[in-house]
């Protein structure tokens, strides 16, 4: 029987798992850099913590979790989106009572039954930052800033910021009866998912990507032109804030984001290198999560990024991220006498950090040099009777081609240093 990997899932082989760490300590850096520390929580989650708080009419809710029944019948879902999971623990840690402002970051994969397609995965990755405690536009402007920081920092050009407000409870519902009666009147235009929409998720319409739901959206009113005065004065605060840390970004009345818990700033960073699925990451407020999930009302805004993503847009753009790791030293037998030797010079070492590789498979010197190549050790030493005969060992450089020799007895004490040196 041939096993494959589950559709929409991937291997991240050791040939190319270098560029994932690059693009990870990039993350890491910028998040440290705005003062973020990581968070970790469970894979799983109880189902109820993510159809509460993303919201039952969604799609990633209504189609895409992955959701089982434990032995004891609980029902679980692997984490489709890290928000929720966040705030759970941030309440059940009581997290908020040991800091007024709470800034977290992660890396984590996330898992959707989507359909498969390209730029679409059912295991994906995500990192992402969540500030809670505060309501004023500052934090929305330092999440937004941090997310372009990522992207800036691995030399990405082709992407935009783009933000909305989608306002908040007081001034939201009036809007949305007055989307409803617009796209009401244009019933006969409007695709069969948005015709699903139309009653339960209308704001969701105004980004679908269908031909007919875009013409009968045209023109129609966006929420940005229908805040009330507190949503309008944040707004206004954002936008000088991110000019004053120079942020470039667009409006964009459309962008309303997938999830039930937004309020006010929702966000998009896109690239023009990805194509259709051109998303890099998104985010926004969501001043009412924590309440609804059985905290204390706190306000809070973060954004979550896709890894895969973040990996193509690098792709299109050429940088020096991509030499994979190899070993500093290469230590070659040159005959069956020095094996046991080179065994524990190897171990001593990399005891003192030094990437170091033999051959473990027996093979003639011929081969064992071809490999060293292969690997692309920086340096290589042949040990064989002469060498331990004379005590002295050819330290070669096999890209750099200098050499120079030490005592056999002082490599594990010297080369360290000495390569330290070069
Ligand atoms: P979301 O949580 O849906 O707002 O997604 C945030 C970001 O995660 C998107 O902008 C994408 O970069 C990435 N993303 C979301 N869903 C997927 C997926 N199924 N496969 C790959 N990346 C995804």
């Amino acid at each position: 029987m041939k096993f494959r990997s589950i559709k929409g899932t991937h291997d991240i082989l050791p040939g190319e798992v270098h560029r994932w760490q690059f693009a990870e300590e990039a993350v890491r850096s910028a998040m440290h850099s705005f003062n973020y520390l990581e968070i970790r929580t469970p894979a799983f989650e109880e189902t109820a913590l993510f159809s509460r708080s993303i919201g039952e009419l969604t799609d990633i809710v209504g189609k895409e979790m992955y959701t089982f029944a434990d032995r004891s019948g609980t029902s679980l879902t692997l984490k489709p989106e890290m928000t929720a999971s966040v705030i759970r623990a941030y309440i059940q840690n009581n997290l908020g009572e040991q800091q007024p402002l709470v800034k977290v970051y992660y890396i984590a994969p996330m898992f959707r039954q989507e359909r498969p397609q390209a730029g679409r995965l059912r295991q994906f990755h995500q990192f992402g930052a969540e500030a809670i405690g505060s309501a004023g536009p500052a934090v929305d402007a330092e999440i937004i800033a941090l997310s372009a920081r990522v992207y800036e920092s691995l030399g990405l050009r082709n992407f935009a910021v783009r933000i909305n407000s989608v306002g908040c409870r007081e001034c939201r519902p009036a809007y949305r009866k007055l989307l409803t009666g617009y796209l009401r009147e244009r019933r006969d235009q409007l695709s069969e998912e948005s015709l699903r929409r139309l009653e339960q998720n209308p704001l969701r319409i105004l980004d679908s990507k269908d031909e007919g739901d875009r013409r009968a959206t045209k023109d129609a009113p966006l929420m940005i032109e229908h805040l009330g005065p507190e949503c309008s004065g944040h707004f206004e605060g954002l936008k000088s804030m991110l000019s004053a840390a120079g942020v470039t970004y667009e409006i964009d009345g459309r962008i309303v984001r997938g999830l039930d818990y937004y309020t006010k700033t929702a966000f998009e960073i896109t690239s023009s290198d990805l194509g259709s699925q051109d998303a890099l990451a998104g985010g926004g407020r969501y001043d009412l999560l924590v309440k609804d999930l059985g905290g204390k009302d706190t306000p809070a805004v973060g954004f979550a990024a896709g890894m895969e993503r973040l990996l193509m847009a690098m792709e299109k753009q050429p940088h020096d991220a991509n030499e994979p790791p190899h070993p500093t030293v290469f230590i070659a037998s040159a005959d069956e006498k020095a094996r046991e030797l080179v065994a524990s010079l190897v171990l001593k070492l990399r005891s003192k950090g030094l990437a170091t590789e033999s051959d473990l498979l027996g093979r003639s010197l011929k081969s064992q040099l071809r490999e060293a190549n292969r690997q692309n050790s920086d340096r290589l030493i042949v040990i064989g009777s002469e060498e331990i005969e004379k005590n002295r060992v050819t330290v070669r450089g096999l890209l750099s081609k200098d050499e120079f020799s030490i005592p056999l007895d002082r490599v594990a004490d010297e080369l360290p240093s000495r390569l330290k040196e070069k």
